[in-house]
């Protein structure tokens, strides 16, 4: 049926929000009220992924903030948000059965997960009349849509941009006028104790569609044009957060960067918007890169449990690292250039596996995302694309760069508010006063023996 189509007497149309959690730009929405005379809305918690890593407090907290945020949004056009949950396929198809739903429209993703998930649905909805439409929402641009003259996918981002750039975007679509509701038993929410253990950080960000709405035109307003300048300004903060929001699906990504690409300053951003396509669209083609190198080098890991606790914990003695690590467990965020700047550190300095700095980022961070954490995991440890295994962070160096009053240093850890001496690498004398660790390697060292191991590879 194209998208002109006028309803069809009597139809009900189900609509399953999974991370496109926004009535603005959202196609499938759309499309369903477009087609049907009336139409349900549900989100069903997916009792796998409530088993999974990507169950965590801060995450899972955003989520109910931005469900509820969507039911009032769609209680002002009529309908509601009905909430089930369960094994996820039967409860979908359950639920388009009690209320006679002929057809399903979802946004399509991009994981090895959502994916299955979906084609199951597909098959199971078929076997008993169920159709189930795709609709894109998730990316600018939909994975596979831009493709290199040979292959399925970029390996690398520059002519990826290109490509993307000149490619044919969807016009945004504005959010529906009414919605038709059908009558449908709903859930309440549930509390976030009753789907997570553990607390939310203390300072993380509030969910839902229009929090990101109010955020993105405050932010657009005043930071904008001097992005390109200052993003790497670890004090500054200047950066957009608007990750989660990206990630939860509360703002469309087409539609942020169709609003925003012609005002001053606002290429080097719709360009960072480009890097999490091209993630996307690697992840498509390459589902086992979550959390297999994308280009395997036969690593020989150390393992190092007391080094790893103490990259965790943001004890590693050296201050920007600390600060990173800090910053990520009281606000579920970090600056992305204190991402590499870790991501590096344990990767190269530690010789710790990708995939354990990758898990550990998705305990906290609240923009935790498969193909934006995992595949920048591996651009900065070397085995992913478009990648250089050579890049070396020193993390003294970083500091002095990116943080050069040491503002961010002093913010994230506060032992060292009083350093009067060099705060990148203080003095032994200094830090044992304040209770601070010694550097717990020595960086040439350490990446002299990353170097060997990149010279004896494996395979
Ligand atoms: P802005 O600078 O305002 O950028 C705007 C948007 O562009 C971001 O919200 C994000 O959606 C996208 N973006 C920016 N940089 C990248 C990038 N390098 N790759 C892909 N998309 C990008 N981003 C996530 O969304 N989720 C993650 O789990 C995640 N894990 C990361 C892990 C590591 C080791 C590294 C190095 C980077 C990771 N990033 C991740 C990318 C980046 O750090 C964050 O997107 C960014 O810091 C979010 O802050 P912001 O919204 O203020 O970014």
């Amino acid at each position: 049926m194209g998208p002109n189509a006028s309803p069809q007497p009597g139809s009900t149309g189900l609509v399953i929000f999974t991370r496109d959690l926004r009535i603005y730009d959202h196609p499938a929405l759309n499309a369903a009220i477009a087609h049907n005379e009336k139409v349900v809305t549900a989100f069903v918690f997916d009792e796998k992924v409530l088993q999974s890593e990507f169950n965590a407090p801060n995450r899972t907290g955003f989520l109910l903030e931005s469900l509820a945020d969507l039911d009032a949004s769609l209680r002002k056009l009529g309908g509601n948000l009905v909430i089930r949950r369960g094994e996820w396929v039967n409860e979908v198809l359950r639920l388009a059965s009690e209320v006679g739903a002929t057809s399903i429209a979802i946004s399509d993703d991009v994981s090895r997960y959502a994916t299955n998930r979906a084609n199951k649905l597909n098959a199971k909805g078929q076997g008993i009349g169920v159709r189930l439409d795709r609709y894109p929402g998730v990316t600018v641009v939909p994975a596979g849509l831009v493709r290199p003259a040979t292959g399925d996918h970029y390996q690398i981002f520059t002519p990826y941009y290109r490509q993307w750039q000149e490619a044919k975007w969807r016009t945004p679509l504005p959010p529906p006028r009414k919605l038709h509701s059908s009558d449908a038993v709903s859930l309440s929410l549930p509390r976030l104790q009753d789907l997570v253990n553990g607390e939310r950080s203390p300072q993380v960000i509030k969910g839902g569609e229009s929090e990101g709405r109010k955020r993105l035109t405050e932010w657009a307003k005043t930071t904008l044009s001097h992005y390109g300048d200052h993003h790497d300004d670890l004090a500054g903060d200047r950066t957009s957060h608007l990750s989660p929001y990206l990630h939860f699906g509360c703002l469309s990504p087409l539609e942020v960067a169709v609003s925003l690409e012609d005002l001053p300053g606002a290429q080097p951003f719709v360009r960072q918007l480009c890097w999490r396509d091209f993630c996307h669209q690697i992840l498509s083609a390459r589902p086992e890169t979550s959390w297999s190198d994308f280009r395997p080098r036969g690593d020989r890991w150390r393992k190092d449990d007391e080094a790893f606790a103490a990259w965790c914990e943001g004890q590693t003695g050296f201050p920007v690292v600390d600060a990173g690590m800090r910053q990520l467990r009281q606000e579920g965020f970090m600056h992305n250039r204190a991402r590499m700047v870790v991501a590096s550190f344990l990767t190269k300095d530690l010789y710790i596996d990708w995939r354990l700095g990758a898990q550990f980022f998705l305990k906290y961070l609240v923009d935790g995302d498969i193909a934006n954490n995992n595949l920048n995991w591996q651009w900065t440890a070397g085995t992913g694309a478009d990648t250089n295994p050579h890049r070396i962070f020193n993390p003294t160096l970083q500091g002095e760069r990116f943080d050069p009053k040491g503002l961010y240093i002093r913010r994230y850890v506060p032992e060292l508010e009083g350093i009067t001496g060099n705060i990148f690498d203080p003095a032994p004398l200094e830090r044992a006063m304040v209770g601070y660790p010694l550097a717990m390697v020595d960086h040439r060292a350490a990446i002299e023996r990353y170097r060997q191991e990149l010279k004896n590879p494996r395979i």
